[in-house]
């Protein structure tokens, strides 16, 4: 079994604003495994993406630790609208993180345009975001979070600004590449089958304040691609299972 990178304790988050406290998140205790994807599902709302933030050091915890067996582990969060600049060329939009770690060479601009290559973006390079379709941008976006090769990927609702067909193959396209380059994920998502169907583990979250309400490893017989594991004889169980979990009170 691989060796664990990442492990959450007792976090926890509180909001302060002018009409009060907002607790996000309350007591989560969490590891992951080296090479593991794990999906993060809850309702809208419950605090998953303050999580993501929290990981990322954009918000600041209110208790708890969060450690890893890695010295400086980095992430690389990819959110749900790709965010890319439209002023920027797909090579340029891909190198931006190197560029402002100040670590931009000439062989990092050679890997950048080798994942291009390989996942079937590179005659776009020369191109802006416009000319591609919203799958296109954020297979592009997943190659600029993975340009500065981070520890873990975060993806926050990777598919939701797209149209059912569309994110079916993406999640198809992003699974591949995630795998093929050996990373170590987490995504969240409200959508239930996408978790199932892409991670090695699902966490399911209570309504806010988020905290851990059940955790199902999933074992499919002929597990393959995200698309194909949908027609799994156990992922209707996990469904069904999952579906009871976010809707009871
Ligand atoms: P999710 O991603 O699960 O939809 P969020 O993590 O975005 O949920 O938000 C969880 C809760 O925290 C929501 O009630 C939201 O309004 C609140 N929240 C998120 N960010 C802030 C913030 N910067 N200040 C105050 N409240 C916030
Ligand atoms: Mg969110």
């Amino acid at each position: 079994m691989n060796k664990e990178l990442l492990k959450i304790n007792h976090l926890a988050k509180r909001y302060h604003d002018k009409q009060g406290e907002i607790e996000a998140i309350q007591n989560i205790t969490l590891s992951i495994k080296e090479k593991e994807f794990v999906a993060i599902v809850g309702p809208s709302g419950c605090g998953k993406s303050t999580l993501l933030s929290i990981l990322t050091g954009l918000e600041e915890k209110s208790e708890g630790t969060i450690t890893s067996t890695h010295s400086n582990l980095s992430f690389g969060y990819m959110l749900q609208k790709d965010s890319l600049f439209p002023w920027l060329t797909i090579l340029d939009n891909c190198l931006i993180g190197l560029k402002v770690q100040g670590n931009l060479t000439d062989e990092k601009r050679k890997e950048v345009i080798q994942l291009l290559k390989k996942y079937g973006l590179e005659e776009f390079k020369d191109k802006y975001p416009k000319s591609l379709s919203g799958g296109m941008r954020q297979r592009v976006a997943l190659i600029r979070t993975l340009a500065t090769n981070p520890d873990i990927l975060l993806l926050d609702e990777p598919f939701s600004s797209l149209d059912y067909i569309s994110r079916l193959k993406l999640s198809d396209d992003i699974y591949q590449i995630i795998k093929e380059e050996g990373k170590t994920a987490i995504i969240v998502t409200h959508d239930i089958q996408e978790a199932i169907a892409l991670a090695d583990r699902v966490i399911v979250l209570t309504q806010r304040p988020a905290t851990i309400k059940k955790e199902y490893k999933i074992h499919l017989t002929d597990k393959s691609t995200p698309f194909q594991n949908r027609k799994c004889k156990e992922f209707n169980d996990y469904y069904d299972a999952i579906w009871r979990d976010l809707n009871e009170t």
